[in-house]
């Protein structure tokens, strides 16, 4: 397969194709990208960047994996897709067995979707139309902590961070909810009354109109990399049931191993009334999520007028991602990917710790397979991508963060090239 692509018309790019989050009249450079394969990047002029990011959490077992290329190849001389509406399949049957006997008892009610931020948007209708069900349609309103990223959706993005959310962009078209701040409590301290004492107070004086609390678990990821206790959401759990209000867990980021469990909610033992499941579903092959509900809110979602859950995607289910998830779960389950993790988590500590005594480093934290190094003022992402190609490795900053999250299967030497180009490339801002 190599060289066989015809290359890539980057002027045609340039003019006429929208990246994430840039300008269509100045653009970023891009990088062309020839291929993937393991935990290599090969860009069109033959480059081999070691991929640092897992394409933003998802190809947790590298690129171009033979199982996972199969189970697509095989599924699609079945079918690539058919509606969900009225028939059903072995690919959604199988993902969602998957899926209930991984998570905690009583979440066994699946919801496919297409991306992540759609799931978030049903996870938000299913707590309203919960409450509605229950006769109280002024339960609406959503509860969140700041520094949280959900999606960028018009609900999704309405929980988002309100400072790096576009929230004074689109203030009046988008629903305005309420925020605590964020935990401040780290992973590894307690959380004692006074780190949660801003949430407590809001769901008091608002229980009244918030239909949930949604929250990213252990992780905040996208809203700034911050690892929090997870005690945390123990004493969120008790005071959601105390007040009356869901509690959705968005685990788009953090589920299937990237924290050191399978989900980050393991690491509190903490059930939420709602799970929100994407990115490394798929293993990072295909755009695919999940909504699931436990049993009693889904029943209750029911039970009210007009007695169904009001959503439903053209591409509900597709049978290709469906399968392509079972074959990712598969692989999970056939090696120990927590040592893995581990090892990761080992690597990085003592790959990125140096960075602490530089003058322009906040701070350094490492949790799983996550390494964040946060910068005291945000990077230019043109210049310093350019100064991680040339180091052979592919790292994409945002703000005042540079961040490894690797693909699994990484071998210890390639982890400790990503950390040598974070080490030099933070340094020369020196
Ligand atoms: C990426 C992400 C989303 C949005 O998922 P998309 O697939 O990009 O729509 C939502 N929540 C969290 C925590 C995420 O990391």
């Amino acid at each position: 397969m190599q060289g066989s692509s015809a290359s890539i018309d980057l002027e045609f790019d340039r003019f006429h194709l929208w990246h994430p989050y840039t300008s269509i009249t100045s653009p970023l450079p891009v990088y062309p990208v020839r291929r993937a394969s393991g935990v290599y990047i090969e860009l069109e002029d033959g480059t081999r960047l070691v991929d640092g990011m897992s394409s933003w959490w998802a190809a947790i077992h590298g690129y171009n994996h033979p199982v996972l290329n199969e189970a697509i190849l095989s599924q699609l001389g079945d079918m690539s897709h058919v509606m969900f509406g009225g028939l059903t399949h072995a690919p959604a049957v199988n993902l969602a067995k998957l899926l209930a006997g991984l998570l905690p008892g009583a979440l066994g009610k699946v919801f496919y979707s297409d991306s992540g931020s759609v799931s978030v948007e049903v996870a938000i209708k299913m707590a309203i139309q919960y409450w509605a069900a229950l006769g109280r349609p002024d339960k609406k309103r959503l509860l969140t902590v700041r520094s949280g990223y959900h999606g960028d959706t018009f609900a999704a993005m309405s929980v988002c961070d309100p400072e790096t959310g576009m929230h004074s962009l689109f203030r009046g078209a988008m629903a305005e909810q309420y925020f605590a701040e964020a935990p401040l409590c780290r992973f590894d301290e307690p959380c004692g009354e006074d780190d949660i004492a801003d949430l407590g107070m809001k769901l008091e004086r608002h229980h009244g109109e918030i239909a949930a609390v949604i929250i990213e678990p252990v992780v905040q990821g996208a809203g700034g990399m911050r690892f929090y206790s997870p005690q945390y959401l123990v004493r969120l759990r008790e005071l959601c049931d105390r007040f009356g209000t869901l509690l959705i867990f968005d685990e788009i980021a953090t589920g299937f191993g990237r924290t050191g469990k399978m989900f980050a909610l393991e690491h509190a033992l903490v059930v939420p009334d709602i799970i929100c499941l994407g990115k490394a579903l798929t293993g990072g092959y295909m755009t695919l999520a999940a909504t699931v509900a436990t049993s009693g809110v889904a029943e209750t979602v029911c039970s009210g007028d007009p007695g169904l859950f009001m959503h439903g995607p053209t591409f509900m289910a597709n049978p290709l991602a469906c399968s392509v998830a079972c074959a990712s779960i598969g692989l999970l389950e056939t090696f120990d990917w927590q040592t893995s993790v581990k090892l990761i988590e080992n690597a990085l500590r003592s790959g990125l710790e140096p960075c602490r005594k530089l003058r322009c480093v906040h701070d350094v934290r490492v949790l799983g397979a996550i390494g964040v190094v946060e910068l005291r003022n945000p990077v230019d992402i043109s210049v310093m991508q350019k100064e991680f190609v040339r180091r052979g490795v592919w790292v994409r900053p945002f703000g005042r963060l540079v961040y490894l999250m690797p693909p699994f299967i990484i071998p210890e030497g390639e982890i400790e090239v990503l950390c040598s180009a974070v080490r030099d490339v933070v340094a020369a801002m020196e």
